[in-house]
C-alpha cells in the first residue's frame, strides 16, 4: 500500500544478511498476525474486533503494529471488503457478511526493522468469480516473486503481475504501487504491477521489496472516498490484495513474511 510518487524516488537501500535476519523475524510476526486474524474472519464480527487480534497480538510479540498513526491512519490493521482495494479503516460498525471478500493488510516496526504482507479471503461463501480474482491475485504474487532473481529488474516483477491477472480477465490498478522495505515501510524501488516504458531498477542481492498487486474485476480505475484513506473500485465491482515481503538472495527469492508451516 503506497501511491506513487512522481520522479526522484525514495532511496534503495541494500540490507546485509544479519539485516535480513531481522526483517524476517518482524515478517514472521505479520504472517502469524495474519493467520490468527483469519480465524476470526466470520459472518458478524467487525473490523474493529479484527483490529483488536491484531494489536494485541502483536504488542504480545513486542512488535509496533506500523500503521497506526502512519499519516495519521488510525487503525493498525487495514481491512478492505469488496469493492474496497485498500486502507480501508477498521470499525465498530462494519460487520462482515457472508459473501464479502475481505484484504486484510498488516505491517510491523520490530528491532527497527518493517514487515509488511496481505491476504484477502472469503467470509463464508463466496461467488464463483469472486474465488477466481482472489486465487488469480495470489498466482500473481507467485509468478512475481518467481522473478526475484538478482540480475532482473523491477519490470520482470510488473509484467509478471500484469500477465497474469489481463490474462484472466481482471486488470490490475495503477495508482497504487509495491515498494522497497527496511527500517522505513516505504524505500524504493517502486513496484508497479504493470509494465513502464522507462527503465526500471535491476534487482540486487540485498534489496528487500514488498510486491503487492491488487486486482480489480473490472476497471483498472481507482478513487479515494471522503474519510481520506479508503481506495474503492471506480465501477464498485470487487478487488482483491496479496503482498509479500521478499529478499533478493544470491539463492534466489527468500519470502520473509511465508505463511508456509503455520497452521
Ligand atoms: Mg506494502
Ligand atoms: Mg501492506
Amino acid at each position: 500500500m503506497y501511491s506513487s510518487e512522481a520522479k526522484g524516488g525514495k532511496a534503495i537501500v541494500l540490507k546485509s544478511r544479519d539485516e535480513i535476519l531481522i526483517m524476517q523475524e518482524a515478517n514472521q510476526i505479520v504472517a502469524e498476525t495474519l493467520v490468527l486474524v483469519s480465524k476470526s474472519v466470520n459472518p458478524g464480527i467487525s473490523t474493529w474486533d479484527l483490529d483488536r487480534i491484531a494489536e494485541d497480538y502483536c504488542k504480545r510479540k513486542k512488535a509496533l503494529p506500523a500503521f497506526k498513526g502512519y499519516r495519521g491512519f488510525p487503525g493498525s490493521l487495514c481491512v478492505s471488503i469488496n469493492e474496497e482495494v485498500v486502507h480501508g479503516i477498521p470499525s465498530r460498525k462494519r460487520k462482515l457478511r457472508k459473501g464479502d471478500i475481505l484484504s486484510i493488510d498488516f505491517g510491523v516496526c520490530y528491532k527497527g526493522y518493517y514487515g509488511d504482507s496481505a491476504i484477502s479471503l472469503a467470509v463464508d461463501k463466496i461467488g464463483v468469480l469472486e474465488h477466481k480474482l482472489l486465487q488469480v491475485t495470489e498466482e500473481s504474487l507467485n509468478k512475481a516473486i518467481e522473478k526475484v532473481i538478482v540480475g532482473n529488474r523491477i519490470s520482470d516483477i510488473s509484467g509478471a503481475v500484469q500477465i497474469v491477472v489481463e490474462k484472466n480477465g481482471f486488470s490490475v490498478v495503477r495508482q497504487f504501487v509495491g515498494h522497497g522495505i527496511g527500517t522505513a515501510l516505504h524505500e524504493g524501488p517502486e513496484i508497479p504491477n504493470f509494465l513502464q516504458s522507462d527503465p526500471s531498477p535491476r534487482l540486487l542481492p540485498g534489496m528487500v521489496l514488498a510486491i503487492e498487486p491488487m486486482v480489480n474485476m473490472g476497471t483498472y480505475r481507482v478513487k479515494v472516498l471522503r474519510d481520506g484513506w479508503t481506495v474503492v473500485t471506480a465501477d464498485g465491482k470487487p478487488s482483491a490484495h496479496f503482498e509479500h515481503s521478499v529478499a533478493v538472495t544470491e539463492q534466489g527469492p527468500l519470502v520473509l513474511s511465508s505463511r508456509l508451516n503455520m497452521q
